[in-house]
């Protein structure tokens, strides 16, 4: 059973912990770890223990937030003992990597943005309105009664930065500006996010170049997809902003990103103009918003493509 919180009985359950896990989801985003991080601090500052979670490798871009070499990865046979799990961000208990295995927690609360969500915690705290994690985090840090510091701010404000696209997706609402508005007023410098954020490595163009090569169109150009196959594939490159290439073609009403990440394992990004592909996703275990959302396949690369492209075409009918 799981049991649906207001931002109140959330902080009051935050503040019943002593001992608290914080986990980022898989494929970790500027939302989810921005959030994490943000949380943690808050937490600290009333004394808690805190661990952070994220179950995969944390791409550089990240590197500049405030806290981020806390995360720890789990070892799979190891068991850690905690009064509440916390995870950030995830819609779906397999986004929490092995969390939920290895913690052995009292409970098990879910903070979430994602119209998708499976309901999957003890405890959830769900708001599909927010923009973002970070959004419901900005509250939360007031209802737990602690004053922002800058670092706190900061990761508040990357999690805004992220979901929103840089503030201009259609999820951006008064209130999101609102809350970014009062960040800056903590001091939180904007182009500091910015430059660090679209700052691009050599070989992150080099691969761009070669993925928008792969480029195919279908429906008249109404669907736009590009590839990385597996040879291509390289874990330390952030690929994350490349499905905006095909997302901003006139004309182009989804696109799709397929990442071969294993023989057998196909990674899956969509972005939409105005059909939901979040209800897509979620056809395929995945999840997500309903422009923007995600799944994986497991299958190789050209039978990923098959399976996927058929249910976006027939989304378009
Ligand atoms: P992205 O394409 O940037 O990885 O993800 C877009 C959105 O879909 C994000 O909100 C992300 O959390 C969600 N999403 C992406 N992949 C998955 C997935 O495999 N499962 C679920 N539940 N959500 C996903
Ligand atoms: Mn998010």
């Amino acid at each position: 059973m799981c049991k649906i919180l207001n931002l109140e009985e959330m902080a009051g359950l935050l503040k019943k912990a002593q001992k608290l896990v914080l986990v980022s989801h898989i494929s970790p985003d500027g939302d989810t770890l921005g959030s994490a991080l943000a949380l943690a601090r808050a937490l600290r500052s009333l004394g808690k223990e805190v661990i952070l979670n994220v179950d995969d490798d944390l791409p550089d871009v990240y590197r500049f937030l405030p806290g981020i070499d806390d995360f720890r990865r789990f070892d799979a046979s190891e068991s850690v003992p905690a009064d509440l799990l916390v995870i950030i961000d995830a819609s779906s208990a397999d986004r929490a990597g092995n969390a939920m295995q290895v913690v052995k927690a009292a409970g098990v609360l879910n903070i979430d943005h994602h119209k998708t969500n499976t309901r999957f915690a003890d405890y959830l705290y769900l708001d599909a309105a927010a923009a973002a994690t970070a959004e419901i985090i900005y509250s939360l840090i007031q209802a737990l009664g602690v004053r922002f510091d800058l670092d706190m701010a900061t990761c508040v404000y990357e999690g805004l930065y992220t979901d929103t696209g840089s503030f201009k997706y259609s999820n951006t609402t008064s209130h999101t500006m609102g809350t970014a508005g009062k960040l800056i007023d903590m001091g939180v410098d904007p182009s500091f996010i910015s430059d660090n954020m679209e700052v691009k490595d050599r070989s992150q163009i080099e691969m761009l170049g070669k993925v928008l090569e792969t480029m195919t169109f279908l429906k008249d150009g109404r669907i736009a997809y590009v590839e990385i196959p597996l040879e291509l594939y390289d874990h330390n490159v952030d690929t994350d902003s490349f499905i905006s290439f095909p997302r901003y073609i006139r004309g182009v009403e989804i696109a799709v990103l397929f990442k071969q990440v294993e023989a057998d394992l196909t990674r899956v990004s969509f972005r939409s103009k105005t059909a939901d592909v979040a209800k897509i996703a979620l056809g395929f275990q995945g999840g997500g918003h309903q422009k923007a959302a995600g799944c994986s396949i497991h299958a190789p690369l050209a039978q990923a493509e098959e399976i996927v492209l058929k249910v976006v075409e027939a989304a378009l009918e």
